[in-house]
Formats: structure tokens, C-alpha cells, sequence
């Protein structure tokens, strides 16, 4: 009824989803198992905020990730996961399987004292628990709140004492390509400033004798020996609480999003099947970390709530070789294979060679999230991976979103390199001048909103419904405020140029940082680019890139001035940087995001307050970057 085979549907669905969002929702969620159904569709209020979906509703997510697949796919594969080392086997675990793990685990949590409400800290790598914890959490009605296992023990902390969780799921260690992480001594040490959680349940991993503390933490083989595989689902409020996920933190302090359970299932699983035109049988590959967003919705419960196969990866792209990923996508046969820009762009400075050795030809659908995608990035990408025939679908959301907001929908959208095209059903963008009217038509600029609700938005910070309120509903009052600038072109399509706080004024012109950044791209010596502002006499503010080059520039000047030429071809003479450092590296969040905040201390020569760092992939690049500030 509502499936979407042509762009003609597209615009049909869409016009129905503004005009009547109950009726278009509401028949959404009607192919869901719900064990009694909602009063109401929707609630909503954005001056509060206060915003509630399927009021009434009671359902339990994991009895639409899993219970009802049980007739017709318990034999199929849920989930393939790819170890870490290549030589080691893959395993299927079929649908049938992962209900029994996840019964089994909710079995072993209640055991240790969870019960419906409690928050669930989980520090796991990516390996088949992550899969059975966070479910097993859904199971029981406890709010699982993932840590990606490379946070550091004080981002651990932090994330524990907010969200006020007693027990903490982890393991001995992980893998990360060659070498071997102590994920238990990351967690004891995170815990000595934890006094209120009282047990930690240690899967076996890596093998190294992990030192237990007494009473407080137990073996997961141990505890999982002692229960069965019955567990009955724990019935939920659509709008109980599901999960707290902690943003990035590109923009500063990272933020305890709440999601809840009814809403989000419903968008999660339509934005899956719709952008992606899942089929059934296909195998579904998504390379991010079950730790970001992107991970919960489009790993676990998007691809599972649909019945699919899908991909969960322990390893790197980088290891024992850049054809990593490529080897993974032939060997399972993946046809739709979703992964981020910054992935691409270091891929892409591999050898060719790495892609050409193997066979791609499952592929049907590539998808990219995290950033704009740099125009060079996706041309490599749809040339090289997709082989031309392969839409790419790059998905503009956030961790608040829950889901997909803007995106195109494959092989229905046309497509335009690095523009997110046109927003889904349901989701209804407003472009917003600075003095805070929306900007109508076609051929603007502004920032991105958001004027209607949609089912799987975040319902507030955890323990700071303030700081919700403040964040995305007061700049633009009645709207939700995105933090991302965007262009809308004559046709309509959506282009996020960047971050608003990172938007560059020269001398009264608005840039984004991601137009200019995907201008140098385009030089055949440049990999990647961050540009930032900085105070500029006679401009107000001037442009400060920070390049990295495929190969250490042999003459920096004469490129400096090829690429300010580039930039002056793309965009305009008004957008060439004024200063350009070349540098190995860029400063970058976990999850691959440029941390521009940092940058910008450093171009305005200001390095002593960086900020909150605690989410830094490498502080390493910070010094070197600061030493060769110009
Ligand atoms: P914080 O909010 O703590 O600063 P963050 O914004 O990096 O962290 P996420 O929720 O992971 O945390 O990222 C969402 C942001 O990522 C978006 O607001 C947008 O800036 C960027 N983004 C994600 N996907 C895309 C995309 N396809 N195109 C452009 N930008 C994207
Ligand atoms: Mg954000």
C-alpha cells in the first residue's frame, strides 16, 4: 500500500504523508505485530517539546525483530558475522538462533537483577552478543545504552553516571585488525568512578586472563549456563523508552538521546525498505559500529524488523589489507552495501588494485552516511564499486532523527553527486532565514528544519529536557532545528552544506564548509580537506584549509595555487582559502566525523581550550597539526 516502485509514487506517497500523516503512518504501522493497538496516532507540541506516537500502542520490538519471523524464516540467516581475521569462519546465525540467543540472554540479565526501566551500559565489540544484549534489552523492557568500545574510560564514565546504569555489559577485550584492545581494564578503570554499578558481565573473547573483581563481576559462559531460552517479551508503551544513545560530539558535549519504542520501530524499518528497495533474500551489509546510530537502526532493528540478512563486521577496512571490505562483499554475496564517506575516501587512496580483485557483482545498492559526501568520493565510489549501476543512496539523518530524513530511494530518485536529494515521506523540511522566516521556493539557502513530526524522532535528552528544548527548538521556535545548513536547488534537492555553526562569512557571503571542501577535493592531488574561518581584517572572516594529499606535496606553493584555482573554477573567487596547511591527518570524532571546533582553535591561534576531546579518534594529529599552524 504504501510501497514506493516509481518516482511517481515517490510523489504520491509523499503529498499523502503531508496532507494526512495519521492515515499515512498509521497504515504504515499496521503491518506490525502490536499486542494491542494505539488509541491515537500522534500527540504533538514542539513548544514544549512534547512529541508521542501510537498512544496506546503495546508491542514489544523484539517480537517484530524476531517471534514473528519464526513461521516462515527461522531457518534464514539473520545475521553473517565477518570476524575480524579473514582466515577465521564467518557465522550464520538464522533467525531461529537469534531468538533463542536473545531469550536466553534477557534470561540471563533479569538473573542479575535487571528489570524493565533499568538502564544497560554495553561496551561490546562488534561480535554476536552486541547483537543478543541490546535485543535482549528490548526484550525485557531495560534501556540499552551502547558505548563504542573504543571510547576511552573517562567518555565511559561520563555516559554511565549520566544515563544511571548498575550494570555494564562488556568483554575481555576486542580485535581491531593486528592488535588486541583491553576492553576489561578500560572498564575497571571507568568504573572506579562509578560507585552505583554493582555488577559487570564479561563475555570471553580474546583470551587474555581479564582480572574479575569479586562479587561484582561474573562470566557471561557462566551465567548464560544457568537459564533457558524461554523468555516471554515484556509488554511496552509505544512511547516507553527503547534505548539512550550518546551524538558524536563533532559540536561539543555529546548528548543522551532517548528513543522510545513504538515510533521508531515503525520509521526504521519503513526508511530501511523504502531508500534501500530491500527485496527479500538480499544480503544487507552496513559497515558502521552497532556504537552510532547508524548501527542500531540500520544493523539491528531496520534490517531484522524486516526480515532481512544482515552484515555485522568486527573488523577494519584496512586490515590485513585495504581489500577488506571488497573480499567480505564477494564472499557473502552482499547486494546492498551502505558505509561513510570518510571510509570511501581512505579507500579510495588505496591501490585500484585492492577493488579490481574481486567480484563485486552482487551489489544492487551503495549507500553513504556521517557527511556530506565530497563529489570525488562519489564518483570513485559509484565508478568503482557500483560500477556504474549501483544508485547511491546517501542518506542525510542524525542520531535525534533516529532515521532517515532526507535520502534518496534507489533506483527511484534521480540522483545528483553529494546532494541527499529529496525528503522521504513524512518528514517535512522547512528552510529557515537567519532572521528566523522560512525561505519559500526553490534556489535557496538556509538552515535546515524540521515542521512536522515524524515516528522516530528523539523524545528528549536523558535528564535534561532543558538542554532538548534549548538545543533544536528555540532557535526556530515551533520547528526542530537541525544544525545543518542546506541548499534546496530548482529542483527541489536538498544539499547540506555543512554544519551552521561552521558556516565561513566572507565578506557578507554565507559558505558551507562542505561545498568548499568538496571543491578541493576535486584536485587530482587532494584526499581530503577541512576548511574553518578565521578572523580576517578586511573580509570578516578569511577561509583556512587543512588538506591531505595522496602524496606528500614535492612543491607546496605551486599547489596552493592550483588548488585556490580549483576552488575559484568550482564555486567562485569569493570561496578560494586563504591559507592551506598540508597535513597527514584530521581530527576526527570515532564515528569519522572532522571535528571543525578543534580546527578552528587552531586557525585562530587560540589552542589552549580544545574542548571537550574525549571522543577523539587521535589526539596525536591535534599536535602535529597545531606545530605546523600557519
Ligand atoms: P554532535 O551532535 O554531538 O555534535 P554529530 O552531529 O556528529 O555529534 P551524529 O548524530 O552522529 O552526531 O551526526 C549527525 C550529523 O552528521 C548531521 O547533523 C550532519 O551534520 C551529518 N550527516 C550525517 N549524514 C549526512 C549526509 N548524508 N549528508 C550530510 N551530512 C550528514
Ligand atoms: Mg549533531
Amino acid at each position: 500500500m504504501n510501497v514506493i516502485r516509481t518516482f511517481e509514487d515517490y510523489h504520491k506517497q509523499y503529498k499523502k504523508s503531508v496532507e494526512h500523516p495519521e492515515n499515512f503512518w498509521s497504515e504504515i504501522a499496521s503491518s506490525f505485530y502490536w499486542r494491542k493497538k494505539w488509541d491515537k496516532v500522534l500527540e504533538w507540541d514542539f513548544h514544549k517539546p512534547e512529541v508521542k506516537w501510537f498512544i496506546g500502542g503495546k508491542l514489544n520490538i523484539t517480537e517484530n525483530c524476531l517471534d514473528r519471523h519464526l513461521i516462515k524464516r527461522a531457518n534464514q540467516t539473520a545475521i553473517i558475522w565477518e570476524p575480524n581475521n579473514p582466515n577465521d569462519d564467518a557465522k550464520h546465525i538464522t533467525y531461529q538462533q537469534l531468538y533463542d540467543e536473545v531469550c536466553k540472554t534477557a534470561n540471563m540479565l533479569k538473573a542479575n537483577g535487571v528489570k524493565k526501566g533499568d538502564r544497560v551500559c554495553i561496551y561490546l565489540p562488534m561480535i554476536p552478543e552486541l547483537a543478543y544484549a541490546i535485543l535482549a534489552c528490548a526484550r525485557i523492557g531495560a534501556v540499552h545504552s551502547v558505548v563504542f568500545a573504543g571510547f576511552s574510560a573517562k567518555s565511559m564514565t561520563d555516559r554511565i553516571t549520566d544515563a544511571g546504569c548498575k550494570i555494564v555489559i562488556t568483554s575481555d577485550g576486542a580485535y581491531r585488525g593486528d592488535k588486541t584492545i583491553n576492553l576489561k581494564g578500560i572498564v575497571d578503570q571507568a568504573l572506579e568512578h562509578c560507585p552505583d554499578v554493582t555488577r559487570v558481565i564479561v563475555k570471553e573473547h580474546v583470551h587474555t586472563s581479564a582480572p574479575m573483581k569479586a562479587e561484582r563481576d561474573v562470566w557471561w559462559h557462566d551465567e548464560i549456563k544457568k537459564v533457558d531460552s524461554n523468555c516471554v517479551a515484556e509488554e511496552m508503551d509505544s512511547e516507553d523508552m527503547l534505548f539512550i544513545l550518546y551524538t558524536s560530539g563533532s559540536t561539543g558535549k555529546p548528548k543522551g538521546m532517548v528513543h522510545t519504542c513504538g515510533g521508531y520501530m515503525v520509521n526504521i524499518n519503513y526508511t530501511f525498505q523504502t531508500a534501500f528497495q530491500y527485496h527479500d533474500g538480499q544480503i544487507y551489509w552496513c559497515t558502521a559500529d552497532i556504537g552510532w546510530v547508524t548501527g542500531h537502526s540500520y544493523i539491528l532493528y531496520g534490517p531484522l524488523s524486516a526480515g532481512a540478512t544482515t552484515v555485522m563486521f568486527e573488523g577494519v577496512p584496512s586490515w590485513p589489507d585495504w581489500g577488506r571490505f571488497w573480499q567480505a562483499i564477494e564472499r557473502h554475496k552482499v547486494n546492498i552495501f551502505y558505509t561513510a564517506p570518510t571510509a570511501i575516501r581512505s579507500l579510495q587512496q588505496a591501490p585500484i588494485s585492492f577493488v579490481e580483485k574481486y567480484d563485486l557483482s552482487s551489489l544492487k545498492v551503495l549507500g553513504s552516511v556521517g557527511e556530506p559526501i565530497n563529489e570525488e568520493a562519489w564518483h570513485w565510489y559509484n565508478k568503482n564499486i557500483g560500477k556504474g549501476k549501483c544508485p547511491i543512496v546517501d542518506t542525510w539523518w542524525q542520531t535525534e532523527t533516529g532515521g532517515f530524513m532526507i535520502s534518496p530511494i534507489a533506483h527511484v530518485t534521480p540522483l545528483k553527486p553529494a546532494h541527499a536529494t529529496l525528503p522521504l515521506p513524512g518528514v517535512q523540511p522547512a528552510v529557515m532565514n537567519e532572521s528566523g522566516l522560512e525561505i519559500e521556493g526553490n534556489n535557496i539557502e538556509g538552515r535546515l528544519t524540521i515542521k512536522y513530526p515524524w515516528p522516530s524522532m528523539a523524545r528528549t535528552i536523558y535528564g535534561d529536557h532543558q538542554r532538548f528544548k534549548e538545543t533544536y527548538f528555540s532557535s526556530f521556535p515551533g520547528k526542530y532545528f537541525t544544525g545543518d545548513g542546506c541548499k534546496r536547488d530548482e529542483d527541489g534537492y536538498y544539499r547540506i552544506t555543512g554544519r551552521v555553526d561552521d558556516i565561513i562569512i566572507v565578506s557578507g557571503h554565507n559558505l558551507g564548509t562542505a561545498e568548499i571542501e568538496s571543491a578541493i577535493d576535486e584536485h587530482s592531488s587532494v584526499c581530503e580537506t577541512a576548511v574553518v574561518g578565521f578572523p580576517h581584517d578586511i573580509k570578516g572572516q578569511g577561509i583556512y584549509a587543512f588538506v591531505i594529499c595522496y602524496e606528500k606535496p614535492a612543491e607546496e606553493e605551486k599547489l596552493r595555487a592550483e588548488i585556490k584555482e580549483t576552488v575559484s573554477k568550482i564555486i567562485g573567487p569569493i570561496a578560494k582559502p586563504d591559507k592551506i596547511q598540508f597535513v597527514s591527518g584530521l581530527p576526527k570524532t570515532r564515528s569519522g566525523k572532522i571535528m571543525r571546533r578543534i580546527l578552528r582553535k587552531v586557525a585562530e591561534g587560540d589552542t589552549n581550550n580544545l574542548g571537550d576531546v574525549t571522543t577523539l579518534l587521535d589526539p596525536g594529529v591535534v599536535e602535529e597539526i597545531k606545530a605546523g599552524a600557519l
